[in-house]
């Protein structure tokens, strides 16, 4: 994002659809521990964005803890909040979206993934393809997203790469077309054959991985005297991978049938420099998006931008709220007034920052692909438009589908109001999702979460910031699947199920298990059972 002089009209034409070609906007996808956060730094190491890794993600122990905005963040070490991350490298500009690492924090993490033009499945060697990257995957796979995937911790003891691609292939359905093959087995790194040139790159280390490392390239000559075996058997896998179709296809990965695979020990930052260049090279740029109705927006039309994630809290010293917005066309400028397309209201756009772990610095300028944090819009709301010239209004963002239901119970009657706003406020932000049960009535709200840390959050921050403690009592329920509401009075009167309104008005119908479900089904085969998320069937 460039600084400009204040008071300069809003860039039009060519220079949007300019700036917008440089833009990578992605995020990364991982299972907790494969080393995002490790990843993240090392990324902005050889970016030039920090001096010294740790500054970014650091946690408990490590070098400047900036991304623990939140009380409880600090207490478990775990990373609730998410930052944009902004790095400049070859004339191109990534947003790093960062994604919560805790499973329960799916709900936010999803609505990362619907602002994002490319994803990075980040896999540890040892582990492969595990259980909340797979999850992660299939929110990707539903938006057809183009994947770049790294495996890494390649200085440990593994899997053979062969055998780990296979799992990658048979998980995902995407072709893996390396782009560079490791030369030493895992655990035993010494660096990377370049699949396109066909040369090698031998990593050394600096003390404590915390600053680049050391490339040295050699042509395959050199690099056989060098490496010996492990060379030649480097050469020989990666012969077999081009006979097998494993050699990178640019439109088969953009359409999602294909996912370049690159080899990293990101901690000691090996083959980091490598996977910068090949998101720089190959994500796409953010395209000209189309609207609620399908119709498409130019890149250069006037600014316009959809809110994905709201966050309250995030600087202690203030509590204030922060509403996460990706440009979708055209120019912001600071300063500029635009519509808020559900409300119909002005917005004027003045305090604007990125963020930077808990750096923030005010925007001045920001493009397609950008991602902006409105400070303290009190009234905006994820999914939300903003615009600027012709009205528009993007698709709504999807809400996860939740496996956990409880009955939210004021501890203190006297705070009635508080207790209300606090978990509408909630809601909003997508911490729990805020439901009505007719059966129950006001006095007893639904909450339902992806996992049971939101209750924690939630009864937290009710009581911390709102001061309207609550107690979570669960309720029997773990399936749920969207109804028409002319369905409602069907299955409220089915034994062990219960209708739950949405804040949206989407009615939603609960079943204690699957067999519950199985059983209403073949009872009521002409009440219609939806997944909750669309399409995700
Ligand atoms: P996250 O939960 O995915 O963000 O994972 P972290 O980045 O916090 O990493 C989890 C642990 O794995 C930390 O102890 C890291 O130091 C370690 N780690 C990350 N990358 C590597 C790597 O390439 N090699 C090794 N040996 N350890 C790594």
């Amino acid at each position: 994002m460039s600084a400009a002089p204040v008071g300069t009209e809003v860039p039009v034409g060519p220079e949007v659809v300019a700036e917008a070609a440089r833009r990578r906007t992605l995020a990364i996808i991982s299972h907790p521990d494969a080393g995002k956060s490790t990843l993240t730094e090392a990324l902005a190491l050889h970016a030039r964005a920090i001096r010294q890794a740790g500054h970014v993600h650091g946690k408990a122990g490590r070098a400047g803890v900036v991304s623990d905005w939140q009380d409880m963040e600090r207490q478990r070490g775990i990373s609730i909040s998410s930052a944009v991350l902004q790095l400049h490298h070859d004339g191109r500009v990534l947003n790093v979206l960062d994604t919560p690492g805790h499973s329960d924090f799916s709900e936010d993490t999803y609505r990362v993934l619907a602002a994002v033009d490319a994803a990075v499945m980040l896999v540890d060697a040892a582990n492969g393809m595990e259980q909340q990257t797979r999850k992660l995957f299939e929110v990707c796979h539903h938006r057809r997203i183009p994947i770049v995937t790294v495996i890494n911790k390649w200085d440990r003891p593994g899997r053979e790469a062969l055998e780990l691609l296979d799992e990658i292939a048979e998980v995902t359905g995407l072709q893996p077309t390396p782009l560079n093959w490791p030369v030493g087995i895992a655990g035993d790194f010494r660096g990377v054959l370049d699949r396109r040139t066909g040369d090698y790159a031998r990593f050394t280390r600096t003390p404590g991985g915390a600053s680049l490392a050391g490339v040295e390239r050699m042509d395959p000559a050199a690099a056989a005297r060098a490496e010996g075996d492990a060379w030649v058997q480097a050469q020989e896998e990666s012969e077999l991978l081009a006979a097998l179709g494993g050699d990178f296809d640019r439109e088969s990965f953009l359409g999602h049938r294909s996912t370049p695979v690159l080899f990293t020990a990101a901690v000691v930052n090996f083959g980091v420099g490598e996977v910068l260049q090949a998101l720089a090279d190959l994500a796409p740029p953010p395209l000209a998006p189309l609207d609620a109705q399908g119709r498409e927006r130019a890149l250069d039309a006037p600014f316009s931008a959809q809110v994905f994630k709201v966050q309250s809290g995030m600087n202690p010293a203030h509590r204030d709220r922060l509403a996460f917005a990706r440009i979708r066309t055209g120019a912001f400028q600071r300063g500029m007034t635009v519509t808020e397309s559900r409300t119909g209201r002005p917005l004027v756009l003045k305090h604007v920052q990125t963020v930077f772990g808990s750096d923030r610095q005010t925007v001045e300028h920001a493009w397609p692909g950008d991602v902006i944090g409105l400070v303290n819009a009190a009234h905006v709301r994820v999914g939300d438009t903003l615009f600027q010239g012709p009205a528009v209004t993007f698709p709504p963002i999807p809400a996860f589908t939740p496996e956990h239901f409880g009955i939210a119970q004021a501890l203190d009657l006297s705070h009635g109001k508080q207790f209300r706003q606090g978990l509408a406020a909630l809601d909003a932000e997508g911490v729990v999702q805020l439901m009505h049960s007719e059966r129950r009535g006001q006095g007893e709200p639904v909450v339902a979460a992806v996992g049971p840390l939101q209750y924690e959050v939630a009864a937290h921050r009710m009581a911390q910031e709102f001061r309207a403690p609550l107690r979570i009592e669960p309720l029997p329920y773990s399936e749920v699947r969207r109804i028409d509401a002319r369905h409602a009075a069907v299955v409220d009167a089915d034994r062990g199920s219960e209708v739950v309104f949405r804040s949206d008005g989407q009615a939603l119908a609960l079943f204690a298990d699957r067999w519950r479900l199985a059983s209403f089904q073949r009872l009521h085969p002409e009440v219609e059972l939806l997944p909750v998320m669309a399409g995700a069937d």
